[in-house]
């Protein structure tokens, strides 16, 4: 059976890369991306030990989510609409896709409403590119502003902060998107620094085709995909 060798595959790889860098891969979790695939295939590969799985849109998630076991932990990994955040909230264990106060406002709000906290991530857009989501923190003056926009959002008692996230640019070779990872980690320590109340364990970075570099350079969460599932027909 072709997923179980390609689960098998990756998990060899994270724990090489790992090795490498000198971590534990008990410090990583596998987060198996399903856009476009089934809730059969997603309950296959729970069979075959999966249990994170994620999804970037909601309304693909809610025709899936309600039909697998509720034991899965669920992270919307994909832009999250402000108007769209309550299903989010219904559907999801975690949110790596927060790009902005307002959004993340919203989703405390309904949080508190329905008695819970949300652990979110604080997407962040390193490269710098038109097409990406995600905080900007190229430039100095945009990585002064983020501090303010992280004080607000930790001050909101309906989501928990627990890192970062980002998409690195699509690149010919791994190691170019090298210098993205590293810089997500240092602004991680730094806001770490900065802002000692939350505890800023996780860095979810690197997919198929990065993840091993992502690992090297601190990522705890790797978002994997087609290395999984295959190639998608759409998107
Ligand atoms: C699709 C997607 C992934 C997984 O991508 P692969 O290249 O298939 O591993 C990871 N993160 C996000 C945000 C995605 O949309």
């Amino acid at each position: 059976m072709i997923l179980a060798e390609n689960i098998q595959r990756v998990q060899e790889r994270i724990a090489a890369a790992c090795a490498r860098a000198g971590r534990s891969p008990s410090e990583v979790t596998l987060v198996a991306v399903t856009k476009t695939f089934p809730p059969e295939i997603i309950l296959r590969a729970s069979q075959l030990g999966l249990r994170d799985f994620g999804e970037n849109r909601v309304e693909e998630a809610l025709a899936k989510i309600s039909n697998l076991p509720s034991a899965f932990t669920w992270h919307l990994v994909g832009h999250l609409q402000s108007r769209k955040a309550r299903d989010a909230v219904q559907l999801f264990d975690a949110i790596h896709s927060v790009d902005s106060v307002k959004l993340a406002d919203k989703l405390s709000r309904i949080c508190i409403e329905v008695g819970r906290v949300m652990p979110i991530l604080l997407e962040c857009n390193v490269s710098g590119e038109e097409s990406k989501y995600g905080f900007s923190v190229a430039t100095d003056a945009e990585r002064a502003y983020i501090l303010s926009e992280v004080k607000a959002i930790l001050a909101l008692p309906g989501v928990r902060v627990e890192g970062l996230m980002t998409v690195a640019p699509l690149v010919a070779n791994p190691n170019q998107a090298r210098p993205v990872f590293r810089a997500l980690r240092e602004l991680r320590d730094e806001l770490a620094a900065q802002f000692p109340q939350a505890s800023w364990p996780h860095l979810s970075m690197g997919m198929t085709d990065d993840f091993e570099v992502a690992l090297e350079e601190g990522a705890t969460m790797v978002r994997i995909g087609r290395a999984i599932f295959g190639v998608r027909e759409v998107n």
